[in-house]
């Protein structure tokens, strides 16, 4: 059974007594969370430590918004895998598209991103997806295999092993502009199709595909219903106690 998670992503956003206030809020409600169903909130860097420390469970944990390329040395302002690790987060967000439009992250990097994490045991969640100007063109599967086959085909099969990948359509990010349910499933099919293709069919069903997107309490059970919809990666409703609780109880 693959995993189901509702992952926020608070990007730059909320001072520490917010980010507190809105943990306390969210871990009120009861959820039915496992091992098979988890939330993972994507908190600024700084924050990690603490808000890793107000998580009552294993099924509710931090994950970094992003992480260097880089081993360690002499470069300034970057958090390490082994520096996450060190600190007790498993997880961490690679190849948003803020990233890869804001600080030049290619696919190449990525695939370096996602080496460091799992050589450091942490769970990379891979995100993809196209700008708006593929999509009109039509192009949109071409685009998002080319950034898959990049960054992930060099891992081995045991590698992604229920490894974890969000689609967000770019032309959906924080625009209210959700896709339509069959426009998300189209496209979870065949990520989860080119997994296939390099990694057969068994290690393909292991992956969870979060979709991401203006995701919100009104269109989560719809989109979270499809079948290889796996969860999503949540940013704006992600800063709302009750919508983002609605979410994670809309996971299958
Ligand atoms: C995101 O930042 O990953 C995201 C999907 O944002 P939003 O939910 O605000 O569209």
């Amino acid at each position: 059974m693959r995993k189901q998670i509702a992952a926020a992503n608070w990007k730059m956003n909320l001072s520490i007594s917010e980010g507190i206030a809105l943990v306390e809020q969210l871990i009120a409600q009861q959820y039915a969370l496992n091992e098979n169903r988890m939330v993972l909130l994507g908190v600024p860097s700084v924050y990690l430590l603490k808000i890793r420390e107000l998580c009552p469970s294993a099924f509710i944990q931090v994950v970094a918004q992003d992480c260097s390329h880089r081993n360690n040395g002499a470069f300034t302002g970057e958090v390490s895998a082994s520096m996450l690790k060190s600190i007790g987060v498993n997880y961490a967000i690679v190849g948003h598209s803020e990233r890869r439009e804001y600080h030049a992250e290619s696919n190449i990097m990525l695939a370096e991103k996602v080496n460091r994490l799992l050589e450091h045991d942490l769970h990379p969640i891979f995100c993809c997806g196209e700008p708006l100007s593929v999509r009109e063109a039509g192009t949109q599967n071409e685009f998002v295999g080319s950034q898959l086959k990049e960054s992930l085909f060099h891992l081995e099969a045991s590698r992604m092993q229920g490894f974890a990948i969000a689609y967000e359509p770019i032309w959906a990010i924080g625009t209210g502009k959700t896709a339509s349910s069959q426009q998300a499933q189209e496209m979870h099919a065949h990520i989860r199709s080119v997994i296939a293709s390099q990694y057969g069919d068994i290690v393909a069903s292991s992956v969870s595909i979060l979709y991401g997107g203006s995701v919100k309490a009104a269109n989560a059970v719809e989109l979270f219903s499809n079948p290889d919809v796996d969860g999503g990666l949540v940013g704006g409703a992600s800063l709302i106690a009750s919508e983002f609780s609605a979410i994670i109880k809309s996971l299958k």
